[in-house]
């Protein structure tokens, strides 16, 4: 029998407008949940890889949606990077982070390092530089507690304007990374050009460091590139003693993962912080 093209047609363009119509909903959902404050942050600790001692905690954004319920970042980060909406949303991220940060350390916390994840969409069209300096400004934190993590991918679109605003930025003497360090396409010699403090190994290479002899040569030559650049190094997604103890033997300086600290919510990451006193 003959197929009918027009009625393919309309089951096809029907899909079609669903799928249109959920990014526009969400797209407007996340406008809403800027609003309304819907968003939160959790912080994953970070440790020093020979003490195990907190030295640094990573600020992670949810969303508590009215009708979803919790949503992780992978499900909207995208649809707000793609719409604009990473911007402002961003802006929140930093400004939340660095006053939380600040009032930890009011309440008697010591200091701590707090990363904050850049998307590239705000790296290169936000002004970055000025909401940080504004958000520095007024949580009235120390910029040096400040790190920001950055992708290799965002860095070399426009490599002279990078180290530009990289060096802005240095100016206020807040700290800079790279996140998921070896999944993008970092030629070594902007490496060396960009003024950048810590590298960040993707938990992918981290994941079989312990199996895979290919993975350990690459987690041992990305560790050999950051101490000969004189760059901080940490490993992110331990999961295992195994992996720690290998990775802090091979002299990565700090570990992160669920081997440590899952995401914590500010109230727990305080006791946390607590028990780590009381030891
Ligand atoms: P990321 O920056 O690479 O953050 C690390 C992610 O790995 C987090 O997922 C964390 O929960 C997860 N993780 C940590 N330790 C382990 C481990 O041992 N094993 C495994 N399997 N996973 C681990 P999360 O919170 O879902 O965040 C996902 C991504 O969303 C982040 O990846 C980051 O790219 C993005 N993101 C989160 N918060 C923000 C934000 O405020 N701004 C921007 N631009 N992006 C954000
Ligand atoms: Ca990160
Ligand atoms: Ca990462
Ligand atoms: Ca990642």
């Amino acid at each position: 029998a003959k197929k009918r093209p027009d009625v393919e047609f309309c089951f096809y363009s029907a899909q079609m407008n669903q799928k249109l119509q959920d990014r526009m909903r969400l797209e407007f959902d996340l406008w809403m949940a800027l609003d309304r404050d819907e968003f939160f942050l959790e912080y994953q600790p970070i440790v020093d890889a020979r003490s195990g001692r907190i030295a640094a905690v990573e600020a992670l954004v949810r969303w508590m949606s009215p009708e979803k319920g919790r949503v992780m970042p992978d499900a909207f980060i995208p649809m707000a990077e793609e719409t604009g909406i990473i911007i402002p949303l961003g802006g929140w991220v930093l400004n939340t982070a660095c006053l939380k940060l600040r009032q930890w350390q009011e309440a008697g916390c010591r200091p701590l390092r707090m990363s904050v994840n850049i998307s590239g969409r705000q790296f290169v069209r936000g002004d970055l530089c000025r909401t940080v300096e504004e958000v520095v400004e007024q949580s009235g934190v120390d910029p040096a507690l400040l790190e920001l993590e950055l992708t290799e991918t965002c860095l070399i679109k426009n490599v002279d304007e990078t180290i530009a605003k990289l060096c802005r930025l240095k100016g206020l003497n807040v700290s800079i990374g790279i996140d998921d360090f070896g999944t993008g396409y970092s030629s070594l010699q902007y490496l060396k050009n960009f003024p950048i403090d810590h590298l960040k190994i993707d938990r992918a290479f981290i994941k079989n460091v312990c199996e895979l002899p290919d993975e350990r040569a690459i987690v041992d030559a990305i560790i050999g590139i950051a101490k000969a650049m004189e760059l901080h190094v940490i490993a992110e997604g331990v999961e295992s003693r195994e992996q720690a103890e290998y990775l802090a033997q091979r002299g990565c300086d700090e570990l992160q993962g669920y081997y440590y600290h899952r995401p914590l919510s500010e109230e727990r990451l305080l006791e946390v912080l607590r028990e780590e006193r009381m030891r």
